[in-house]
């Protein structure tokens, strides 16, 4: 499934089943958002993600409680999950006996070596890579003197040094991110790390913002590196509810083709020959298709000039006069329907289709 040509190789790691690198289609991840206390919450919400194209989902494990309580999530996740720990090797420890099926550790913040072998060894033995890395706001001072205003080399000696702990310790499957707050920085330091090193990549823009901002600054930066070959499982960070992150990385594999499209929406941005209100039209289009499945362009349009030849060319698509819509299936014009009953009409037009393909 999806584009892998020109894909970067890297190795290959696996998450309870689900493949990361060496040519695997590229997954998406997001991260749950509540207190780690409320179990049933977070099950429902990651059932909520997974039904959504989510592919992993990690936890924050910050105490014994939440380390314990993690194996009654993984027994009902219907989807690998990720225990993100720091500093604590206890932590990790009881993670992985609780059945998780990926950390995220840094060993370097780990202090006794003892401690990252025993991780290291517990780690190899369930059959559970580890996610190592770093970002523009954990950089060690030591390696912020040692380059100065160079801001790449240290993120990608940064992570170098905890895969070698690893490696010391003799644990190989490991999958490496280097996220920065600045686009830019992110992108170069990426395709640095990726020239050195085979390891699959996690990309991501770290703290990247709100939903509109965050949005536009990850795909910017997962979609540079991702269209040069590069990274092998995504996480689009935003200041919003999870579902947005996993639409958002879903929807940058499907602008690049290493998924398929979906059903997708294509509307016109309006102006002032617009006959109809374009931009609700294609909100309520996109809520009633919430939940269906396929691979369809749908093209809605506001009005005659230039909307026949877009609609024409998607799928199914409507096409605005004044105060009434046409559907189109195909090229073919089905239907003129008012705007009150365009949604119900266009729905059923929509569900035959789907029926079809
Ligand atoms: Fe304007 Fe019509 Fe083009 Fe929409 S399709 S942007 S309404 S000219």
């Amino acid at each position: 499934m999806g584009k892998t040509f020109g894909r970067r190789e890297s190795l290959k790691v696996m998450v309870r089943g689900v493949p990361i690198g060496g040519g695997s289609p590229v997954t998406v991840q997001t991260m749950i958002k509540r207190p780690p206390e409320d179990v049933e919450g977070i099950i429902a919400d990651i059932k909520l993600l997974a039904a959504q194209g989510c592919d992993i989902i990690r936890l924050a494990i910050p105490d014994e409680n939440a380390a314990r309580s993690i194996k009654q999530i993984v027994t009902q996740s219907p989807i690998p999950v990720v225990a993100d720990v720091h500093f604590h090797p206890k932590l990790a420890l009881l993670s992985i006996e609780a059945g998780v099926h990926k950390l995220r550790l840094n060993p370097g913040n780990i202090r006794r070596t003892t401690d990252v072998i025993a991780i290291a060894r517990e780690a190899k033995s369930a059959g559970i890579p580890i996610r190592v890395g770093v970002n523009s706001g954990s950089i060690p001072q030591d390696l912020r003197e040692k380059y100065g205003d160079d801001k790449i080399s240290p993120l990608v000696e940064g992570a170098e040094r905890h895969v070698a702990i690893l490696n010391d310790a003799g644990f190989h499957d490991i999958v490496v991110a280097i996220k920065s707050s600045d686009v830019e920085e992110m992108i170069a330091a990426n395709r640095a790390y990726a020239a050195k090193h085979s390891e699959p990549l996690h990309l991501g823009v770290t703290e990247s913002g709100t939903l509109y901002m965050g949005s536009v600054r990850s795909s910017v930066g997962i979609g540079v590196l991702l269209e040069e070959g590069t990274g092998d499982t995504i996480r689009v960070s935003l200041a919003a509810d999870p579902t947005w992150e996993v639409r958002c990385g879903l929807e940058i594999l499907r602008s690049l083709g290493l998924k398929p499209k979906g059903l997708r929406v294509i509307a016109c941005p309006a102006c002032g020959r617009a006959e109809i209100d374009v931009h609700a039209l294609a909100e309520r289009i996109e809520a009633a298709m919430e939940g269906l499945q396929g691979d369809l362009d749908i093209a809605v349009m506001g009005c005659v000039v230039n909307g026949p030849g877009e609609v024409g060319a998607a799928d199914i698509g409507i096409c605005g006069g004044k105060g009434r819509g046409v559907i189109v299936v195909g090229g073919g014009w089905l239907e003129v329907a008012s705007e009150d009953e365009l949604i119900d009409k266009f729905m059923v037009e929509l569900n035959a289709l789907l029926d079809k393909s």
